[in-house]
């Protein structure tokens, strides 16, 4: 029996793409290039996705949690890893136990920072420029500048975050790099970072260190065009059953879809519990052979059905792609009424897992 048919489904990750599109996005930002790997690399397993990075030179991570990071410096002996989501109350002896980089977001973060780090253990300083979510508002950054608790907490980076950088229209983002552009003068000494995935591509965002994710991993940072990066996931699932129907048969939960003709069904061994969305219920597709089919109904927890009629090469213990070849991870978050990101963070650990190495 094949690894799928105990698993349903399988997850393929390149790691070689993976190390290629930093590659990419290092050489397009023309500076230094972090990897921002939170939520265990977007799905992707910071146990092979770290090193692989590290490979390829990448030095400096970036993650959401202290778990996140204690769990990346296990793979990652060497790198700078920053953790995004701050500093929580008590976690500062954590941090450096670990030798982990709080991005501290208010002056009670950095009070609670230099009283443990004494100036000696680096941090990052976060400036809200427009997402009023974490960091200090740019006028408490600026009057911050001559604190002396600064000098006392070893920050040595200053970041930000863009509110719409995939969309480079939208005027936020030239009043986001101004901003920026004015406390980082008020900081002389630290680093600068600002662009995310789709930032790297913003003039005025690159400065000192780039933080992409999505990109990273197959996701398009330039919506609207050509994707620049190399695809990282696919997901097949195997076909546990073609059956044949006549018109007017209902398929799946609630019989939410009715067959206009006869038709033939495959019944894929993957469902919601997997981390598909149900919402691309009745408005996705598969791949069988190449030819694309049309996700039918109700995903249920552990199967979808596909209309298969138009794919001879759909039989039994054939393999349908979910994501892969035209489904692209944001092709895939629009028929599910979200976007890329969530699809990918969302898949599951109960398919196989397979890494391979491209080059
Ligand atoms: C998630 C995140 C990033 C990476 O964003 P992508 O759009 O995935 O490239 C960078 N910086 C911060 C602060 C983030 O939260």
């Amino acid at each position: 029996m094949t690894e799928i048919g105990a698993h349903g489904a399988r997850l393929t990750i390149d790691l070689g793409a993976i190390a290629a599109n930093w590659r990419i996005l290092a050489e397009r930002g023309g500076t230094a290039c972090a990897a921002v790997v939170k939520a265990d690399a977007y799905g992707c397993g910071i146990g092979r996705v770290g090193p692989a990075l590290w490979a390829a030179g990448c030095r400096t991570f970036f993650v959401a949690h202290l778990s996140e990071g204690i769990a990346a410096r296990a793979f990652l002996p060497e790198a700078a890893i920053y953790v995004l989501n701050g500093l929580a109350p008590g976690a500062a002896a954590a941090f450096a136990a670990h030798g982990l980089r709080p991005v501290l977001g208010s002056a009670e973060e950095l009070s609670d920072w230099a009283a443990v780090s004494a100036g000696r253990l680096p941090a990052a300083l976060h400036v809200d420029t427009g997402m009023n979510r974490l960091g200090l508002s740019v006028p408490e950054a600026l009057d911050l500048a001559a604190d002396p608790r600064i000098a006392a907490s070893g920050i040595d980076l200053i970041l930000s975050h863009f509110v719409s950088a995939e969309e480079p229209a939208d005027p936020v983002n030239a009043r986001q790099i101004a901003d920026f552009a004015r406390v980082r003068a008020a900081y002389p000494t630290l680093r600068a970072s600002l662009a995310n995935s789709s930032g790297v591509f913003l003039d005025g965002a690159r400065h000192d260190l780039l933080r992409p994710g999505y990109a990273l991993f197959g996701g398009n940072p330039t919506p609207g065009a050509a994707n620049p990066m190399r695809p990282v996931v696919r997901l097949e699932a195997m076909i546990a059953q073609v059956r044949a129907v006549a018109a007017g048969a209902t398929a799946g939960y609630n019989g939410r879809w009715t067959a206009p003709a006869p038709a033939r069904l495959a019944t894929l061994s993957l469902g919601y519990a997997d981390g598909f969305p149900r919402a691309i219920s009745g408005r996705g597709q598969a791949l069988v052979g190449g030819v694309p089919c049309p996700i039918l109904g109700l995903v249920s927890m552990d199967l979808i059905i596909l209309d298969v009629t138009a794919a001879p090469a759909a039989r039994r213990g054939a393999e349908a792609v979910l994501i892969g070849d035209s489904l692209d991870l944001d092709a895939v978050g629009r028929a599910a009424g979200t976007i890329g990101y969530e699809i990918l963070t969302g898949l599951g650990s109960r398919y196989v897992r397979t890494y391979v190495e491209s080059r």
